[in-house]
């Protein structure tokens, strides 16, 4: 399988995923042409659209990329479905529901906490987080609560440290940043830090980094981590993970 990473919008991934026979599912189309542009250059056809969660900036797409293909699988979570908030979908899953694209078998995990309907899908080694896991980050808390968004990211840094991170938006510079004021002297934050300024000034995303490096840097990975913790508590916290993850997170809304 290859992925291709498909810049959408100011800050905004979409991947196309490919399998052998030129088929392609794409993950987030924020907007409609740059995923066209994307879907010609490769010279493969589109058969499925996936959506990690409802936001305006992953489904902007659909509908004309719907019109366009003709029948295309829409797959996101069930709760979307219900809720009816993600256009053309055509199927509403859950974890554990069987899934398979390119000759492997997709996991589904339900990562609420963004949304109260976020999911990721892991396929081939690679996790599509949306904006649940950035690198070097996490998303806003809007629907769930702080230990609800810790729990889905205590299932996603289960995953085997090789899993290469896939999600909805470049923030890592700016995450990398916050990170270092919450680990000030932290030596693996600030080489990742040169290394995603490197990265960005040839032009390149920062996506498809590892798992094993979020959990040296990422924060919002480091709820027992005893530099974060020991943040955590002069920001107010107690001693256990969501209410430690829950005062990062609120440091970095106002950071
Ligand atoms: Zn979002
Ligand atoms: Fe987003």
């Amino acid at each position: 399988m290859r992925i291709v990473t498909i810049p959408c919008l100011s800050d905004n991934y979409a991947y196309l995923l490919i399998d052998d026979a030129d088929r392609a599912v794409v993950v987030d189309p924020s907007e409609a042409p740059p995923v066209e542009a994307a879907i010609e250059r490769e010279g493969v056809t589109l058969s499925a659209i996936w959506l990690t969660h409802h936001h305006w900036d992953h489904v902007g797409g659909i509908e004309a990329l719907c019109d366009a293909h003709g029948e295309l699988e829409v797959l996101g979570s069930a709760y979307d479905l219900d809720k009816g908030r993600i256009p053309r979908q055509t199927r509403g899953l859950r974890e554990g529901d069987g899934l398979s694209f390119a000759g492997h078998d997709v996991s589904l995990l339900e990562i609420p906490g963004h949304t109260l309907g976020a999911i990721a899908y892991i396929i081939d080694g690679c996790v599509f987080s949306g904006d649940t896991l950035f690198i070097a980050g996490c998303g806003r808390v809007f629907e769930g609560d702080m230990p609800m968004m810790q729990r889905s990211l205590a299932k996603l840094r289960e995953l085997p440290g090789e899993t290469r991170i896939y999600c909805g938006h470049e923030y890592t510079q700016g995450n990398l940043k916050f990170a270092a004021a919450i680990e000030p002297g932290s030596a693996a934050i600030e080489a990742r830090a040169k290394w995603a300024a490197s990265v960005r000034d040839q032009g390149e995303p920062t996506m498809g980094a590892k798992l094993a490096d979020e959990l040296d840097t990422n924060p919002f990975l480091r709820w027992d981590a005893p530099e974060v913790i020991e943040s955590a508590k002069e920001r107010g916290a107690s001693d256990d993970a969501g209410s430690i993850f829950g005062a990062i997170r609120t440091a970095k809304d106002k950071f």
